[in-house]
């Protein structure tokens, strides 16, 4: 079988995307794309509900714009760990698992790397990101079990 030569790893830049990112490289062809995408939730979607609507909105612009370069910084960070041209680091803006789809299938890749955390009880109720990639994906998608060394 011809190995994967379009891969999408998705990352939260939290310190387990590292292993996530491990883990597509040992499976990834040679010379294989691996494209990184991290996507920013809007902020307003993130703390509705949490904090008072006025609060929440007012300079939420500038707070938003803020952390969108610090976690630039921190994907241009992990592609230089990683030797990744900063072509192939993408951060796109919206819900998680629609924009990974969305990328994957204009992108054309034919595996999408993500990791998971083995969820529980309400957490298992609820879904996590990996669940809702899973479904509804039109390629391979390999779940990377977080906890688990290499
Ligand atoms: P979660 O289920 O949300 O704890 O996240 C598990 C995995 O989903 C992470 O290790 C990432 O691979 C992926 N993920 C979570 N949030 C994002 C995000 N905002 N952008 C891209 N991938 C994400």
């Amino acid at each position: 079988m011809a190995t994967y030569q379009k891969i999408l790893i998705a990352v939260d830049l939290s310190s387990e995307s590292e292993l996530v990112l491990k883990r597509a490289q040992l499976i990834a062809g040679p010379n294989a794309e691996m494209h990184v995408v991290y996507v920013q939730e809007p902020m307003d979607n993130v703390y509705v509900g949490i904090v008072p609507q006025s609060a929440a909105f007012s300079g939420l612009g500038d707070l938003e714009a803020q952390l969108g370069e610090e976690l630039k910084e921190k994907l241009s960070a992990l592609g230089e760990k990683f030797e990744l041209s900063s072509n192939y680091l993408h951060i796109l803006h919206g819900s998680p698992a629609h924009e990974i789809h969305r990328f994957a299938k204009e992108n054309g890749s034919q595996l999408i790397v993500i990791g998971t955390h083995g969820q529980r009880g309400l957490q298992l109720l609820l879904g996590s990101t990996a669940n809702s990639v899973l479904h509804g994906a039109d390629c391979d998608v390999l779940s990377v079990r977080i906890g688990a060394t290499l």
